[in-house]
């Protein structure tokens, strides 16, 4: 299918953007990487009457650490970060965790800011941001609000951002000296959604277990060191408290299953120092 008649707008720098958007509501959408959105236009299932293009603005490429952040703006590709050396170091959670995101082709066109708008429920860059807590900051031409990750993800494909405002950037905090991560998925092929992904991020006084692809949103749980059994029950209550369904690729079961097994993986994972866990469940 083709999407409907739309106009498409090239802004030149992000106050164009917000100022396209100004009063427009829905009738106007951003184009960034356009990897999910298209696919939304060609089945017709948002017809806006304009595209705002952002990839021309320069001012929104920028990717930079800002105190203990690491701020990507909108126009930043998943690639450039990907590539970016420094990024194990700075956040290692988003580095283990994009590589497993899509295929290389989509991901040099598609942004980062662009998945956290979109919202999938069982994309990794929104629960690498919540697990991280990391936050959204929001533009429109009277201003800016920061969001914290936990909050702009209200339902599935849904998000605290209005109409008018432009997801500008997101803001990743760096890596704690004494934090260690993992990330782990499982999908039917390499590059497909995952059916179940777990983000880990664990110091001595905490235990981070975030979990994609069941809810209708990233869940994030917070827990004291864990270990044995006691990890064990945490996970199982984890995965019971998720509301999982059975749909045409798995069944509630066994995304019950995987919260379990991955959980566990992923723990052991960060403990183990590798910070990345391995793809079979
Ligand atoms: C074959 C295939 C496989 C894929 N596999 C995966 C996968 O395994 N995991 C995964 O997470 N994703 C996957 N994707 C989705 C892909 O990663 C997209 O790149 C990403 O979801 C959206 O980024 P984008 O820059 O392309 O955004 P777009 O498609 O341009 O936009 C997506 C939505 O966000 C809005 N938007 C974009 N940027 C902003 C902004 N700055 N402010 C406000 N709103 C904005 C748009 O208006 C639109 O509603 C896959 C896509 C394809 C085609």
């Amino acid at each position: 299918m083709k999407p409907a008649a739309f106009d498409l707008l090239r802004a030149g720098n992000a106050d164009e953007v917000v100022e396209a958007l100004r009063g427009r509501g829905d009738e106007v959408r951003i184009l960034a990487g356009g990897q999910s959105l298209m696919a939304v236009l060609n089945l017709r299932l948002a017809q806006p009457r304009a595209l705002v293009d952002l990839t021309g603005c320069a001012d929104l490429r920028e990717v930079r650490k800002d105190r203990a952040m690491l701020v990507v703006h909108a126009a930043a590709t998943q690639a450039s970060v990907e590539r970016r050396k420094e990024l194990r170091g700075e956040v290692p959670l988003l580095a283990a965790a994009l590589p497993w995101m899509s295929h290389p082709q989509i991901r040099s066109r598609g942004t980062i800011c662009g998945s956290i708008a979109h919202a999938d429920p069982a994309a990794e860059l929104p629960l690498v941001l919540a697990t991280l807590g990391g936050e959204v900051v929001l533009r429109r031409a009277r201003g800016r609000r920061t969001v914290a990750a936990t909050d702009f993800f209200t339902g599935m494909l849904s998000t605290a951002r209005r109409p008018d405002e432009l997801l500008e950037c997101v803001r990743f905090p760096l890596a704690g000296a004494d934090t260690r991560y993992a990330f782990t998925e499982f999908a039917l092929r390499h590059g497909d959604f995952a059916l179940v992904a777990i983000a880990v991020a664990e110091n001595a006084g905490e235990l981070r277990i975030g979990v994609g692809g069941v809810a209708d949103r990233p869940v994030l749980r917070r827990y004291p060191r864990l270990d044995g059994s006691a990890l064990d029950d945490a996970l199982n209550e984890l995965a019971w408290s998720l509301d999982a369904r059975d749909d045409a690729n798995l069944s509630a079961q066994g995304r019950r299953r995987l919260v379990r097994r991955l959980g566990r993986r992923a723990v052991n994972a960060a403990r183990e120092t590798t910070g990345i866990a391995g793809r079979t469940a």
